[in-house]
């Protein structure tokens, strides 16, 4: 399987250097491959963590296995990584950790996996594990492991102290923001790859350029990610649209988005790598997506939980999309099953015509099947509960998408678009000093400059 890689040039110096939320899609698929490139995002330890952030939507899934020990047992996992390599027609095989939270598993588990890699990859293989935590347990000892096997982290950060507490609290319900700059430097010491998921939510998409900022400039992140929150309440709604008091509200993503892209494209251009940005502009680019909510169809980014059941995707671990136990039969036929590819199909079968009809489509595929449960504008159901912010983004980045994607078609770097911001800017400006306040705008509304950019 190939992981998303962008494959232009302002985005990854190295492959894979996102760890993802069941979004990593094969973006190729090579000729003698015969079942489409897939990802399973692994749980070892379920559903367990030490944490209790408030949004976390998998918590409630340790009740789908009551009485469980929920710790993969060695077989299961050595039968994994042996049926997932041999799965893999090209050379590069990626395995997802997650949870809960992978490090209660203790380093020898993944002492073990490594063992297991190394027995059963090919001589021509690279095998890279993504791992997904926390970051609260990491020290020394971890940080050891994670560099000398090349474990590429992801790690939870919500944004300065007032707003990654709100959510991400501890067992206690006491804020862990504290803990998790602890690991954070940790794995900053010891070199170890990292990017920083950012759950967009309530309260921090109300502050985009301080969770920007605090990001870049004191965390010294490169890698970025920001994952909407979204929690559909179980009301009675005759629109099906009510979310949780924690969710993100569709137009403050949308905002939130485009004010760390106007200070991104003005500085940041392949020195900060922001992945909707990246997926942005490779579908600017005419590429795939390569993040499985903005791909056309889903049903490559599984998820397995610690007794070997697998599902169709991290978030469908539920009974109707269990496709059944790893150790009943062969990965493969797990994952080509017909019910997986219906899955995945209906992504794109189950657009309503407002989609199929948007000018963004092409970026934005109606997004994740999980928040499709909006109204749209006409009464079909099934649109995305983003959209708005989804249309408002995707829309109010086009001119300088297209400057990059072209930029980057005659061989020149995507940065340039930098020079371009600038001068325009100033052009702005030489502009806006000429006029007088009962001329036309200068942005070409058609309205008096008055009534316009000058309020
Ligand atoms: S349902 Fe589809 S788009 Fe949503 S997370 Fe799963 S694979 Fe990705
Ligand atoms: S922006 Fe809205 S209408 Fe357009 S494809 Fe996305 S969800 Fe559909």
């Amino acid at each position: 399987m190939t992981p998303w890689v962008p494959k232009l040039g302002i985005c990854l110096k190295e492959k894979y250097r996102y760890v993802q939320l069941s979004m990593i899609v094969g973006s190729e698929v090579p000729d003698l491959v015969t079942v489409d490139p897939f990802n399973v995002m692994l749980k070892p330890r379920g559903a367990i963590c030490n944490l209790d952030c408030k949004y976390c939507y998998y918590l409630r899934k340790e009740d789908l296995y009551a009485n469980s020990s929920f710790r993969m047992e060695k077989h299961v996992l050595e039968k994994f990584v042996r049926e997932y390599i041999d799965a893999q027609a090209g050379p590069e095989v990626v395995f997802s950790w997650q949870g809960g939270e992978p490090t209660l598993m203790g380093i020898d588990y993944f002492r073990q996996a490594i063992e297991f890699q190394k027995k059963y990859s090919r001589p021509d293989m690279r095998v890279t594990n993504a791992f997904q935590t926390n970051g609260v347990l990491i020290d020394d000892e971890w940080c050891r492991f994670f560099r000398d096997n090349e474990f590429l982290l992801g790690i939870s950060l919500d944004g300065p102290i007032e707003l990654h507490d709100a959510y991400r609290v501890d067992k206690g319900g006491d804020g862990t923001f504290d803990d998790v700059l602890r690991g954070i430097d940790y794995v900053q010491r010891y070199d170890v790859d990292y990017n920083i998921l950012t759950t967009v939510h309530s309260v921090n998409s109300k502050h985009p350029m301080t969770v920007y900022k605090f990001l870049r400039d004191t965390i010294d992140a490169k890698y970025i990610q920001f994952i909407p929150i979204v929690e559909k309440m179980n009301v009675c709604d005759p629109d099906h649209s009510k979310v949780s008091e924690r969710s993100v509200q569709p137009e403050d993503y949308g905002e939130f988005l485009l004010t760390i892209y106007d200070e991104w494209i003005a500085r940041d251009v392949g020195t900060v790598f922001v992945q909707i940005f990246d997926v942005a502009l490779a579908a600017w680019s005419g590429m795939r997506p390569g993040l499985c909510v903005f791909e056309e169809t889903c049903g490559s980014a599984l998820a397995m939980e610690h007794n070997g059941d697998l599902y169709s995707c991290d978030h469908f671990v539920e009974q109707d999309h269990l496709l059944g136990n790893l150790m009943d039969g062969n990965i493969i036929d797990l994952v080509s099953s017909p019910q997986q590819k219906q899955f995945g199909l209906a992504k794109r079968d189950d657009l309503p015509t407002y989609c199929l009809e948007c000018e963004v489509r092409f970026v934005c595929n109606g997004g994740c099947p999980k928040n499709r449960f909006i109204l749209t504008p006409e009464g079909e159901a099934g649109l995305n509960c983003l959209c708005a912010g989804y249309k408002r983004f995707f829309t109010g980045i086009n001119m300088s998408m297209d400057y990059m994607a072209a930029l980057l078609k005659n061989n020149r770097p995507a940065s340039d678009v930098m020079t371009w911001i600038e001068r325009e800017k100033m052009e702005w400006v030489r502009r806006v000093n000429s006029v007088n306040r009962n001329d036309p705008c200068p942005c070409g509304s058609g309205k008096k400059y008055k009534k316009c950019c000058m309020i």
